[in-house]
């Protein structure tokens, strides 16, 4: 047996199967030409960040577009870290809005698909059968290394450009056979290393579907493969397990960039094919005039959380990423307005290299125009389901009538040109407050050159002519009736060509008649809010403010 053989005995005495029985065991996939395969595979901290859910939909939609498989992977290789309930936390999150795993952990240790276990801390015995078969190949080597000794090269590398554990450095890479053995006996604790075939000189290449085409050095590093308690470090887990689950699209974050050449000297190290990278971007904010990250310490809109909080839909947070990751989207939803999100061409090379701008503007007006376009009932389905989680007491209102709140919040919906006025479900009680008694507030706000006894004259006249069964047009009707003997005038442009001859205009007539049922001066069709409220509700709102402005 040769050393690399005893070797690899001495340092994974248990491990039987071998490389080839894995592949065996996680055969290619057997999926249509063209599909990919794709991943999320983050951390259990039991934070999700906007950033993940980002990297999760375009993740989800590479796989969605080509028919392919998008599994979620949990990486819990640092049992410091490990947080109760994390997964859960995780998963609803990127199910609220729609991104959920064909495989992998689907909830809390619950897995499905055939490639597993998803929790890599399950994965152990899998990453040593490689480890071990590095070994055999001269391609890995324990590191007796301790903590002070690498403290010391680091120190000893602060003025050279070339860092880590390399060369000279590596002083554990030309241990015998014999000295390793005496290590082992006498308990001393070891991390496997890669011994790295690199040579500074060399360059190695990728062809980022994000980034294009990139060149770097190749690494030199004997990077740790698996840590002193047979954990394995991040690089080493992302080729085995990327390798074995069949992943044909690396959709990650780029902070992990600057680790390809590790990671393409680790695949061919092992033998496997070189998936294809998709780096994405962070998502970035403004801030005085320049760019940060967008930041889960300063920035409520970091968290996914806050968006089920607030009430934004999922199709709307669905609409809004959409147009972060295509800039063409935008374009595409103007001539395809009722497609389904689902047959938007989605490509990864179209999205932004240096990290697409969060914009909470942008959102709301993207979420109002989705909203504008649901229908009633699904507006009462959305909101009842948010009030009932977050706002009990407008849930208790809102269900009281069922048939009365969505005739709300039918207004001015169902036509050619709906209002755009919500933007998530915790606007709804304020945008429908005057409809019931309890929400109502009389805030009478009126247009600067309507006087209080004005106001009680234009009151005190309608109130004499309302009637409760009037048409649209018998309603305008009246209201313009009022104008002339008051001294308004029914037309506007009257008015704009003589404002001196009248006191006002049918605007103004109309307002005081709005703000007077409503409390605002901005409201939906005042005809079928007043046809909702009913007579003796309107007859009740008239003549509080009426008596607001005798007073
Ligand atoms: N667990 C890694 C992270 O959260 C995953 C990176 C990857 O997708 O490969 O950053």
């Amino acid at each position: 047996m040769s050393d690399n053989l005893k070797l690899a005995e001495l340092l994974f005495p248990d491990i039987t199967k071998t490389p080839d029985d894995m592949e065996a065991q996680f055969p290619p996939r057997n999926l249509k030409e063209g599909a990919r395969v794709t991943r999320l595979a983050p951390s259990p901290t039991g934070f999700l960040h906007f950033g993940n859910l980002f990297t999760g939909t375009v993740a989800y939609r590479t796989a969605k577009t080509t028919d392919g498989i998008f599994y979620v992977r949990v990486e819990d290789t640092d049992q410091k870290r490990k947080i109760e309930g994390a997964i859960e936390v995780m998963l609803g999150g990127l199910e609220a809005f729609g991104v959920k795993a064909d495989e992998g952990v689907v909830g809390e240790n619950v897995e499905k698909g055939d490639y597993g276990p998803y929790y890599q801390s399950q994965r152990k015995h899998i990453y040593h059968v490689f480890a071990k078969d590095l070994v055999s190949k001269d391609l890995a080597y324990p590191c007796f290394c301790s903590a002070e000794e690498l403290d010391e090269i680091r120190a000893q590398q602060e003025n050279e450009p070339q860092k880590g554990y390399w060369g000279k450095y590596a002083k554990c890479r030309t241990l015998t056979l014999a000295e390793i053995e005496e290590n082992i006996k006498a308990g001393k604790p070891w991390t496997l290393r890669l011994k790295s075939p690199g040579n500074a000189e060399n360059k190695c290449y990728i062809d980022d579907m994000i980034k294009g085409k990139i060149e770097m050095p190749e690494n030199v590093q004997d990077i740790v493969l698996l840590k002193s308690d047979g954990i394995p470090t991040y690089h080493f887990a992302h080729a085995v397990d990327d390798h074995l689950m069949r992943t044909t699209h690396v959709v990650r974050g780029d902070e992990w960039m600057s680790s390809c050449p590790v990671h393409l000297q680790l695949f061919k190290c092992l033998g496997f094919k070189v998936p294809k990278y998709a780096h994405v971007a962070p998502i970035m904010k403004e801030e005085n005039g320049g760019k940060r990250k967008l930041s889960k310490r300063k920035d409520p809109e970091a968290a996914v959380i806050f968006y089920v909080e607030t009430g934004y839909p999922k199709e709307s947070v669905n609409e809004y990423i959409m147009t972060l990751m295509n800039s063409n989207f935008e374009d595409w939803r103007k001539t395809n307005k009722d497609a389904s999100i689902d047959a938007f061409p989605f490509n990864l090379k179209k999205m932004s290299v240096s990290g697409a701008l969060f914009d909470m503007v942008k959102l709301n007006d993207v979420s109002k125009n989705v909203i504008s376009l649901m229908n009633a009932d699904t507006v009462y389905k959305y909101t009842a389901e948010w009030a009932k989680e977050y706002n009990k007491e407008f849930y208790e209102l809102l269900i009281k009538d069922e048939s009365y709140s969505k005739a709300i919040l039918n207004i001015d919906r169902d036509t050619p040109k709906p209002r755009k006025d919500i933007a998530c479900w915790s606007e709804v009680k304020d945008y429908v407050s005057y409809f019931f008694d309890e929400l109502f507030e009389n805030s009478y706000e009126m247009p600067e050159n309507i006087t209080a006894p004005m106001a009680e004259e234009i009151l005190k006249a309608y109130m004499k002519v309302y009637g409760e069964n009037d048409t649209k047009d018998e309603w305008f009707q009246r209201m313009k009736d009022l104008c002339e003997p008051l001294g308004y005038t029914p037309n506007v442009k009257e008015y704009k060509k003589n404002p001196e001859q009248f006191k006002g205009h049918v605007g103004d007539v109309s307002t005081v008649i709005r703000v007077a049922v409503t409390g605002r001066r901005n409201t939906p069709d005042l005809y079928s809010i007043m046809s909702l409220l009913g007579k003796e509700k309107v007859m009740e709102r008239l003549d509080l403010a009426l008596k607001h402005f005798s007073a």
